[in-house]
């Protein structure tokens, strides 16, 4: 069980779930960060006290060091005052639930302390995962996954990761999922046959391509199953969030993208399985509730009771799995043919992706503008394999340039 946390993005979705957890586990809570949401950020530091307070906005951190005058909280802003926040002196995790690229820096830095990373911040791996994940090892920084698939997949293969010596860890006492040694793709993969990552297939499942020229944001934010931030939401309506999920499972379980499938479950009742080298498959069932996955990264390898309700399995006698429809959603598809290319094309994904969404939402794209305008920054910003953290952030800021020029230009 972890004692205190670092929380970035504490204003979002995950965030005050996360927030919620830590009230439960009566975790103290070293530093918040948030963009700009100032009155929920200053609610959240009246009750959990921090020290340190990042607001990425300099405008709006201006305005929260008015609103916190009476208190002794050190306000800071911007990308250092992100990084700041995640390095604040003791704390054990750092939780990332910021949204977005913005989270990458924060992490490394918190790593490269060999602080625990309870990550939702499932971008960062995506554009620079093998940054990321060579950087835990080199620090034995712990990464434990709290994508609800990822957290789901970890919870199948406990047990599974042999302890660096070759000795089978003894219960409790498992490994991260990256930290081990070898070749290329080391940990489990003698014995993973498939990870089989599942997919609710959002609010659109079942539509086609022409039912799908003109939705909007307003009907792409109406998930079935999750209440997340917008961002994600969209992503799940286009099913790019799987997409993304596929690329964040590679570097954090160590498998080559062949050994990764999608199975659309519109019960969101299995998060994930795994399919054994014999057949066997381990699936992690519960309520769709993210404080679950949060919580367990937080007391790994703890269990203790959650806020979640118990699945009632005889309520869910029937459920039910599909093929996805890569027609009808291209951005998976456009996620497994990048995951193969690996290198700085991920990067570029990413950023298209979430230039793309935010020009969705402002009505500036159609829903298939997204995938047209991530498939066309792949195919004009050149890919670099083995790329530094440098070349990453420069094909970040490529991606989302190409995405913005474009859809501003009258062609678009
Ligand atoms: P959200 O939009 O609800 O919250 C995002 C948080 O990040 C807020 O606190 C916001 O203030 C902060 N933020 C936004 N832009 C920022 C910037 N430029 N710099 C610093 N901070 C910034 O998002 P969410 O739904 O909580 O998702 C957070 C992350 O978790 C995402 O990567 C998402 O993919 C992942 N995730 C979310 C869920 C979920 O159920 N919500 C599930 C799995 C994974
Ligand atoms: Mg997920």
């Amino acid at each position: 069980m972890q004692n205190a946390i670092s929380l970035l993005g504490s204003t979002g979705s995950i965030g005050r779930q996360t927030l919620e957890v830590a009230e439960l586990l009566g975790l103290r809570v070293r530093a918040l960060t948030a963009n700009k949401n100032i009155a929920l950020l200053e609610e959240q530091t009246r009750k959990f006290r921090p020290a340190v307070v990042a607001v990425f906005d300099d405008y709006a951190a201006h305005d929260f060091r008015a609103r916190v005058r009476d208190t002794d909280v050190r306000v800071v802003s911007g990308m250092d005052g992100l990084v700041e926040a995640a390095t604040i002196e003791g704390a054990d995790t750092v939780v990332t639930a910021v949204v977005g690229t913005a989270g990458l820096l924060p992490t490394l830095a918190a790593i490269g302390l060999g602080r625990r990373i309870a990550l939702a911040n499932k971008e960062t791996l995506v554009c620079a995962g093998d940054i990321v994940i060579n950087r835990a090892r080199a620090y034995g920084a712990d990464i434990i996954p709290v994508d609800s698939e990822h957290s789901a997949l970890f919870q199948c293969l406990a047990g599974q990761y042999p302890v660096i010596g070759g000795e089978h860890p003894a219960p409790g006492k498992q490994t991260a999922p990256f930290i081990d040694n070898g070749s290329q793709y080391p940990s489990v993969n003698g014995c993973i046959k498939k990870l089989i990552l599942t997919a609710s297939g959002g609010p659109f499942r079942g539509m086609n391509r022409a039912d799908l020229q003109n939705v909007t944001p307003e009907m792409a934010l109406r998930h079935p199953n999750w209440s997340m931030g917008q961002k994600v939401t969209i992503d799940s309506a286009t099913m790019m969030n799987k997409g993304l999920e596929v690329i964040e499972a590679m570097h954090l379980f160590g498998v080559p993208p062949g050994k990764i499938e999608v199975v659309v479950h519109p019960e969101s009742i299995i998060h994930s399985m795994v399919e054994f080298a014999d057949s066997s498959v381990i699936a992690q069932l519960s309520v769709p509730d993210m404080r679950l996955p949060i919580q367990y990264a937080l007391t790994y390898p703890e269990r203790v009771p959650s806020l979640a309700t118990r699945l009632d399995i005889t309520r869910h006698a029937s459920l039910t799995f599909e093929q996805p429809d890569l027609d009808a959603f291209p951005c998976l598809g456009l996620a497994f043919e990048t995951v193969k290319i690996n290198g700085t094309a991920c990067a570029v994904l990413n950023a298209a992706n979430e230039a793309a969404v935010g020009l969705f939402l402002g009505g500036k794209l159609n829903f298939y503008g997204i995938s047209d305008s991530v498939r066309a920054a792949l195919e004009n910003i050149e890919n670099i394999e083995d790329p530094t953290l440098d070349d990453v952030i420069s094909a970040d800021n490529a991606a989302r340039e190409f995405v913005n020029k474009s859809a501003g230009s009258p062609s678009a």
